[in-house]
């Protein structure tokens, strides 16, 4: 506020109010132990593919502080183990309520999924807005950025990540 030159009633509370909703709120992944979240797999007989859709967090540009949307969608291959699918959606949100790029935010989640779910592969698809594109240069406000990662057979099979691409794409 003061490099804003801003000083007012209105504004008194601001600091106190921005830094609280910072620290719970946008940032709360920095200081989270991804680990202590898919603790206990159960055992599957399945060997076809799960999808997790519509994964809905925020995360925050490292470079602008600006927050972005993301709807993360998340298919697996088990391989003997899954887990709580609500602890699947738990741990893309622990990754992304941090300062962290889109594209390393798709590794991290992928690469962490496919060591904690022993799975086969795992492919993850993050739809995108960002406040970086709205609130600097020129407003984009309609653009959306998609991200992919994958791992694991989906990686290595040319096949199975065309197909992981159009499932995960799918609406
Ligand atoms: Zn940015």
């Amino acid at each position: 506020m003061d490099a804003l030159g801003i000083n007012n009633p209105e504004t008194k509370d601001t600091p106190r109010r921005v830094a609280k909703m910072w620290i719970e709120q946008l940032t709360d992944g920095e200081r989270r132990n991804p680990d202590d979240i898919i603790r206990k797999l159960s055992r599957t007989r399945s060997r076809e593919t799960i999808v997790v859709r519509n994964i809905e967090v925020h995360s925050v540009c490292p470079h602008h502080l600006l927050p972005y949307e993301l709807k993360a969608h998340v298919a697996f291959v088990p391989d003997g183990y899954t887990a709580g699918f609500s602890r699947i959606a738990d741990y893309v949100e622990a990754r992304a309520h941090r300062l962290v790029l889109l594209e390393e935010l798709a590794r991290d989640i992928v690469d962490g999924l496919h060591e904690r779910l022993k799975a086969k592969g795992v492919a993850v698809l993050l739809e995108s807005r960002h406040g970086c594109m709205v609130f600097q240069g020129t407003p984009r406000r309609a653009t959306t950025v998609d991200a992919f990662a994958f791992r694991g057979h989906y990686e290595l099979d040319a096949k199975a990540q065309m197909q992981a691409q159009r499932l995960l794409m799918k609406k």
